[in-house]
Order: C-alpha cells, then structure tokens, then sequence
C-alpha cells in the first residue's frame, strides 16, 4: 500500500495563526497514526506578501505546540525543496507541458479590459470570470504578440458545461458547475505560479496522498482536479475541515480575537493545554475526555469522526482548559521551571532591565515598575484615561493607528517604534507627549512609567496589540461608523 504523505503549506504572510496549527494538528494525527508522513511546504508565490519572520515565526510556533514535520524547507527530505519561491524552474517545465497539450493559453487581455468584462458580468447577473477572449487568438497572433513581448499570463481552459463530481472525506459527495469555476491563471505575468498551479504541482511531485485542508479551498477542488486530469495525474483524497469560528459563529478572525500563536505564548498558556484545545475543534476522544495530549489524540484518531458542525475558538474555554493543566498536570517544580522561563527570559531581560536600573532604589521596587511586563491586560478604566486635552475619540484614534501602524510594520527595535510613534503624531498634529498618553496607559495601566516605546518593542506585537485593543474597549469601543471614518483617514496617511 501507499504510504500516507499528508501536508501543511501556510503562506508566510503574518503571524503563525491558530487555524494553521489546527489543520497541521490533523494532518500530523492522520499520517503519524498510518505511519506516514507529514510534510511542511512553504507557499511563497505571493512574494510581495511573503516575509522571512513570517516563516521563521511559523516554523517555531508549530515546534513549541510539538506539531514538528518530517520534511520541510529546515529539515530536508527527498522531494525537496519545499519552498515554492525555490521551484520555480519546476513550475516552468510543467506550464509549458499543458501549453503544449492545449490544455492552457496564453491570455493577453489588460487588466482594463478585465475590469470592463467584470462590470458588464456584473450589470448582467452573469456568473464572473473570463470570459474566453484570448481562447479564439489564431497561433499566428499568438506567435506575433509573444514576438513582439507583449504583457501576458497563462489560463487554464476549464469546460463551460456540465459538473465536476468528488467526493469529499468528510462531505461525501460534491458537484460544482463548471459554470462556476473560472479560467484560473496559472503563471502570472511575472513568470511566477499562482497558488492553484504550484499546490498541485507540489503536492502530486511530493508524493501527498490526502489533501486535509480548510473548507474554504472547497471551491478550488474542481480546478485543481481538472488539472490532475490535465497532466494524467492520479489526483490525491480530499478532506476539507470545518472552519475555526469566533463565539458569535463568524470565521474567526482578529479583529474578534486573538489569533496569532505567539500571543498565546506570549500570555503564559502552555503550549499542551493550545494544542488539547485545538484537539477539540471538531474531534471529540471517543471516551469523552477532555484533557489529552498529541500522542493521545494520534492514537484515538478517526478523521471520519470528525464533525462538520463549526468548531468555536473560545479563549474562555481555553483558559478553563489552561488553568485544569496547571492544577492538574503542572506539579510545583515544573511550575517553577515553567513560569521562571516564561517570565525571565534572557533576551527580554537583557532589555528591561537597563531600563529599570536608574530607577529602582531596592529590588522590592522592580514589580510596582516594571510587572506590567508579565501582566495580560492592564487594569484600566475610563478615568485612568483622564487627560487635560485629550478627548476620548481623540485617543481611540491614537490607538487604533497605533495598531494598524505596528502591523504594518516589520521594525519593531526600540527606534522602529520610536520612528512610526514620531510619524503618526506630526499626522494627526499632536505633540509626541500627548500622543504617547494614551499608549502609557494601554501598555503599563499607568499615566507614567519606563518608557513605553521600549516597552511595546520588548513585549511585542500581539500582545501590545490586544493591550490597545483593551483600551480601545475602555475608552467606549469604536462603532462600525467610526472605523470606517478612521480608515479612511489612515488611508491617507499611508
Ligand atoms: N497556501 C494555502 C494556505 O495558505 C494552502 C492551502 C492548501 O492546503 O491547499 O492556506
């Protein structure tokens, strides 16, 4: 029989999130428990999106969970590489096969005349897409405007009758119209693979027998099955996993909640107890229990048990669950060990305690100053706000730019902060003093303190972030209006 290869492939475009380790969760309990493999390849076609933290930060998020790979881009294996900017000769050889077999062409069309065929869909009710244009080209035209360099992309030809027809392992059967599937470009202008054309690709030249990924690439699954077919490729099982969801049923999201691992490391949960709950988006232990560990899981593992109904990511439940490992499973040593590496790690250390020395007279002086660096969520309420000048409007402002600022951001030293705190404040024409009030607040729950550009560099994106979100709440929330109003203007500023 095949030997089971299953896959992660997140794109490095932000922070390691939740909803990665849940599918690699998964994917890992699936191969490990069918003595496969599992496989970790990195989707980093969209080059402008793409970073290096972003990669590193998902390589160590899903290592501190234990979720660790048999083969990936850090590792090696066999059918490497596994970074999709490094297989671009690949990608190359493979269009030119479907070119050759017609299974392909070339489109020459402006992004203006895709743009006017879009409207014109639109006016009409007409399903979207291409609309075949460049397919009646003779391959003298062809040949002419290749000669003479004209801007193009590769499409797939994809039928405009009928149903594609699969089977889903969870879903059981499926059938989208053809109709409704686009033309897909497969290379873009640029030379590089879309993400249809480098998954495919990749997961049949990597030998992937099951395809476990999130329920919103259902949609795809006909594109990437046409494509298969197009090469004569025996095309791999697909399973879609429900999607994690806020406590009010949306897609989660981070607007809603936190959803970047490391916030969750950066708050003290154990990585056992994140990854047990994650183990519960949608699986249940056939005994009932609710407290168990990767190994456990693996071993109990039905994918055809899992249920299709949306798993809710709620951090209350998290928490319960977090707090059940540290009276249950933490004995005191370990508690120590734990909480000591936690909250001295040397690196964070070697930076605050420059900015405490001058300061402190007694080392009993240490946490009335600097604890906030430890604590979650500062204890603030609207007065701790009170300010001679600053309305409150004036400060969710501040603070809202402030976090869309640092997202935007990939400098977050002590003089990167600094620089974008300096920016945002000659934009909204505020003295830096005043600006930086209400970010005092937010970060350490005081009106003063060590310097809280020091202190967002050392604590970091995502929990500075939920900290200035808190605030925001504070200070009375900002309505759907108000955000809207508050974009724009970010808008302009950037
Ligand atoms: N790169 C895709 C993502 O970021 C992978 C989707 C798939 O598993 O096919 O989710």
């Amino acid at each position: 029989m095949q030997k089971v290869r299953t896959r992660i492939a997140p794109s490095p475009t932000g922070d390691p999130h939740v909803g990665t380790a849940y599918i690699a969760l998964f994917n890992r309990c699936f191969a490990k428990q069918h003595d496969g493999e599992f496989i970790l390849r990195i989707e980093d076609t969209d080059q402008q999106r793409s970073t290096d933290r972003s990669e590193k930060d998902i390589f160590a998020a899903l290592r501190w969970l234990g979720l660790d790979w048999n083969e990936g881009p850090d590792v090696g294996g066999a059918f490497g590489p596994y970074r999709q900017s490094e297989r671009s000769d690949i990608y190359a050889e493979h269009c030119k096969l479907l070119l050759e077999t017609g299974h392909s062409f070339h489109c020459f069309c402006s992004p203006e005349r895709l743009n006017e065929v879009r409207a014109q869909q639109m006016a009409d009710k007409a399903p979207l897409g291409y609309d075949g244009h460049c397919l009646r080209l003779s391959q003298e035209e062809i040949a002419e405007k290749l000669a003479s360099g004209v801007e193009h992309v590769i499409r797939m030809r994809v039928p405009r009758e009928g149903e594609c027809k699969f089977t889903d392992m969870l879903r059981g059967d499926i059938e989208i119209s053809w109709q409704q599937i686009d033309m897909q470009v497969l290379m873009k202008s640029d030379g590089l693979p879309t993400y249809h054309f480098a998954n495919v690709v990749d997961d049949h030249l990597m030998q992937i027998t099951h395809v476990i990924r999130g329920e919103e690439w259902i949609n795809s699954t006909p594109k990437h099955l046409l494509l298969y077919q197009y090469f004569g490729w025996e095309a791999p099982t697909f399973c879609h996993l429900p999607l994690l969801r806020n406590p009010d049923k949306s897609k989660l999201s981070k607007r809603k909640n936190p959803t970047s691992i490391n916030y969750y490391r950066d708050m003290g949960y154990l990585p056992e107890a994140l990854v047990n709950y994650l183990g519960m988006m949608g699986w249940t232990m056939p005994d009932g229990r609710e407290v168990f560990s990767v190994e456990e899981m693996t071993k109990a593992f039905d994918l055809l048990r899992v249920s299709l109904g949306g798993p809710v990511f709620d951090v209350e439940k998290l928490n319960w669950l977090n707090g059940k490992y540290i009276r249950e499973q933490v004995s005191t040593e370990d508690f120590i060990s734990l909480f000591a590496q936690w909250a001295f790690d040397a690196e964070k250390m070697k930076a605050i305690v420059p900015l405490l020395r001058d300061r402190v007279e007694r080392f009993s002086d240490v946490v009335p100053l600097a604890g906030f660096f430890l604590a979650g969520l500062p204890e603030i309420d609207e007065q701790s706000f009170t300010h001679k000048q600053l309305e409150a409007a004036q400060m969710r402002k501040i603070l809202q730019f402030t976090i869309w600022e640092l997202e935007r951001s990939d400098d977050l030293s002590r003089d990167g902060v600094e620089a974008l705190c300096v920016r945002l404040a000659q934009f909204t024409e505020m003295k830096i003093r005043d600006f930086l009030f209400p970010l005092f607040v937010a970060m350490t729950g005081k009106a003063v303190s060590v310097s809280v550009i020091d202190a967002i560099s050392i604590i970091g994106l995502d929990v500075t972030r939920a900290r200035l979100r808190h605030a925001v709440t504070v200070l009375g929330g900002v309505s759907k209006k108000e955000t809207k109003a508050l974009e724009k203007q970010y808008r302009d500023l950037v």
